[in-house]
């Protein structure tokens, strides 16, 4: 990676962590889940970033994925456990951070403990050490505070405009030998939950991103396809950016659904943990240096 391009990254990784500690004081009862994302996306923007992906704003069971919809009135209820999800793109170097708000007060224990594993696997990441490896430290963690990590969600690799670069951290022990390098960068993300330690799918879907140029037959979408290349690349989008500029609610959901159904796009559905157990996270990005890494979303 040239020094120019690590900049980028350093850049992209100042400016997550500034907007991650500015975004705490939205996270109030009462306030709507609506105004906390478009709050947080456009502070981003008022530091001439752009959003990596939509905030994504996932409560309680939900683990990932949930941003709010264009005309959702949801407000942020009393005793929800908050798990706030952002990440920054400087010229395509991109950062990833998360951490979760515990409003009711009693589950201190299960934000420590997706934070403690944080802190460890950060600890443990050097040249040479495998991801599955790191996969372990992060699972004793979890464990060790009777809780279990979400094993079909994980860390990954981060590259310049790509978020999700091949190489994943897993949330479990595993037998994966990938071994970290120095100047790779990852994000970290370990999940905890009082359930099974398994997400699904959901069927709402909120967020996309373009995947792979096919034809497209009807007129509303390739208005969207020229809108959504020209604005947010092959970054993640939310419908509710496309709806501020296409208001009508049936054209865009149609749209995205013909786009969706001949993979033009992709969707990222909200994940719920199966058995409906609470969710936290913790996530920093990381570069791996000589002898360790550096956190760049601290
Ligand atoms: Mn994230
Ligand atoms: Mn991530």
């Amino acid at each position: 990676m040239s020094d120019d391009e690590l900049e980028r990254f350093r850049k992209a990784g100042k400016i997550a962590a500034k907007i991650r500690e500015e975004s705490k004081r939205l996270i109030m009862v009462g306030e709507t889940l609506l105004d906390i994302a478009d709050m947080v996306e456009q502070s981003i923007k008022d530091e001439g970033a752009k959003p990596a992906f939509p905030v994504n704003i996932s409560i309680n069971d939900i683990a990932a994925h949930y941003t709010p919809e264009f005309d959702s009135t949801a407000l942020m209820e009393d005793g929800a456990l908050v798990k706030i999800d952002l990440g920054i793109e400087v010229d395509g170097a991109l950062s990833d951070t998360a951490y979760t708000v515990d409003l009711s007060g009693n589950n201190e224990k299960l934000v420590k403990a997706s934070e403690e594993a944080l802190e460890n696997a950060i600890g443990s990441i050097k040249p040479g050490i495998a991801v599955g490896e790191v996969g372990g430290i992060i699972e004793e963690t979890i464990n060790k505070y009777g809780f279990k990590p979400i094993s079909n969600l994980s860390g990954h690799m981060i590259k310049s405009n790509e978020l999700h670069a091949g190489v994943e951290i897993p949330n479990i022990r595993t037998r994966d030998p990938y071994q970290f390098k120095e100047g790779d960068i990852f994000a970290v993300e370990p999940f905890a939950t009082t359930g099974t330690g398994y997400v699904e799918d959901l069927e709402q879907v909120e967020i996309f991103s373009l995947y792979a140029p096919s034809n497209v037959r009807m007129r509303q979408s390739r208005k969207i396809v020229e809108h959504v290349i020209k604005n947010y690349g092959m970054l993640p989008f939310a419908e509710r950016w496309v709806r501020k500029e296409f208001p009508s609610k049936l054209l865009v959901s149609a749209a995205l659904k013909e786009l969706l159904q001949n993979q033009f796009l992709r969707g990222y559905p909200i994940l719920r943990e199966v058995s409906r157990g609470l969710v936290s996270q913790a996530e920093h990005t990381i570069l791996v240096t000589k002898n360790g890494c550096e956190v760049l979303t601290q």
